[in-house]
């Protein structure tokens, strides 16, 4: 009964795929420097300068012709004469070092006309109006050049990419003070159940508390969206229809729970009757067979299944490269990579297992651990975890020794 309930249930690739091509970037804004951090690019940047913009100097030294150094040594040091001093940020005054001179330099100070390399202070000594210089160097030494970071017309930042800290950086050095992203979508987010209860009031026998509300904003925010959480909904059509309905005007609807085939499961019916095309409905997968996923417009819906750990895996697997399209990401997967098993693994045939590991990494090789228990209402193994191991569905077990393939979860990968 089981392999033929797997064959009518989509496989995870092809419910993936039709998510995605379902979903159209967002309307681009424009954003201030500052508030870009986390913010997918809209544009591409072109650099309009050369970073720098000058040859300046990488050491606190003095500039110097190479030619005139060549033959230094510790025992018969080169004696040059100090014609001046530069700063960074100093204009270059007129300095201009002809053979047997140099200039005092500090770190990122232009380098003079004449000079060819920068010989560093602890292989000098300077007396009076004269320095002996210890070393030879060779041309370009101890010199960053103008343009080594970013040449003008070089692409600082791709359309599509998500702006990380460094390339904040960059934008700031090439005086972008304002860049054009896609807009944050907004993510609506509700729980459903009776037994269902906020954190606050001790709970009664067979009472549930609500973790997926939490753990679900906090991915949304994670990911640079706008979380809007609703509530609990009750177990009614009727409130269901209600709640979902305020829902509407958000790109994004994520609930949990209700999706199964109980008698209590009213998400699909409510959201059906509020016009939403139900496109998925189960899931070739283990946690997170019960997955459902509409449209209406642009508008998306995410009906995920109620247990903790299958909500947090469906989530990553869908919702996440969903919102991501939705930002306009170029890169929407997680990275997978072969680890050793450390462990045996059994399985049923049938689904891909989404089994939460623990991987470590050593001499440039990936292990992994399972969590421990693995039931999808156990969130401490998603807790523990840094990883999926993702098991093929046909894939009976795993012995300790062999590879498989995770799926890296903790990482700012894109
Ligand atoms: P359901 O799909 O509504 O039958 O829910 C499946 C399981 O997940 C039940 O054991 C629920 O109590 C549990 N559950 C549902 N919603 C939540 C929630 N928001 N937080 C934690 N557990 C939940
Ligand atoms: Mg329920």
């Amino acid at each position: 009964m089981k392999r033929d309930e797997n064959e009518i249930l989509m496989p995870v690739e092809r419910a993936l795929a039709l998510i995605l091509e379902t979903i159209r970037p967002l309307p681009v804004e424009p954003c201030g420097l500052a508030a870009l951090a986390g913010r997918v690019i809209a544009e591409d940047i072109i650099s309009t300068m050369d970073i720098p913009m000058v040859d300046n100097s990488a050491m606190d030294g003095y500039a110097v012709r190479t030619g005139d150094v060549a033959g230094a040594g510790r025992r018969d040091p080169v004696g040059l004469d100090v014609i001046g001093e530069l700063q960074a940020g100093a204009a270059m005054a007129g300095l201009l070092v002809e053979p047997g001179r140099a200039v005092r330099i500090m770190t990122g100070a232009p380098i003079p006309p004449g000079a060819d390399a920068v010989v560093r202070f602890e292989d000098t000594e300077e007396r009076g109006e004269r320095v002996s210089i210890f070393v030879p160097v060779v041309k370009g030494e101890n010199i960053r050049r103008a343009g080594e970071d970013l040449r003008a017309g070089a692409v600082v930042l791709g359309k599509g990419a998500r702006i990380l800290s460094a390339d904040i950086g960059l934008l700031a050095s090439i005086n972008v003070r304002e860049a054009r992203v896609y807009r944050r979508p907004t993510v609506a987010v509700i729980s459903t159940g009776d037994e269902v209860v906020e954190p606050g009031p001790d709970l009664l026998p067979g009472q549930v508390r609500n973790s997926n509300a939490y753990t679900l904003v906090s991915e949304i925010a994670r990911y640079g969206c706008e979380p809007r959480y609703l509530g609990i909904v009750r177990d009614s059509l009727e409130a269901t229809r209600l709640l979902l309905g305020e829902a509407m005007g958000c790109n994004v609807i994520v609930t949990t729970g209700g999706v199964s085939m109980g008698r209590y499961d009213f998400v699909k019916d409510a959201i059906a009757a509020l016009g939403v095309e139900i496109l998925i409905q189960n899931i070739r997968m283990k946690p997170g067979k019960p997955c459902v996923f509409g449209t209406k417009g642009p508008l998306l819906f995410f009906g995920l299944p109620g247990n903790p750990v299958s909500t947090m895996v469906s989530f990553i697997q869908f919702v996440r490269p969903a919102l991501f399209k939705l930002m306009g990401a170029a890169r929407l997967a997680k990275p997978v990579v072969h680890a050793v098993a450390r462990d045996d693994i059994v399985k049923k045939p049938g689904r891909v297992h989404f089994i939460r590991g623990l991987f470590t990494v050593r001499d440039g090789e990936f292990y992994v651990s399972t969590t421990g228990p693995q039931g999808s209402g156990i969130l401490r193994s998603m807790s523990a975890a840094n990883c999926l191991i993702v098991l093929p569905a046909e894939t009976e077990r795993v012995r300790a020794g062999e590879r498989v393939l995770i799926q890296l979860i903790q990482h700012e990968e894109i």
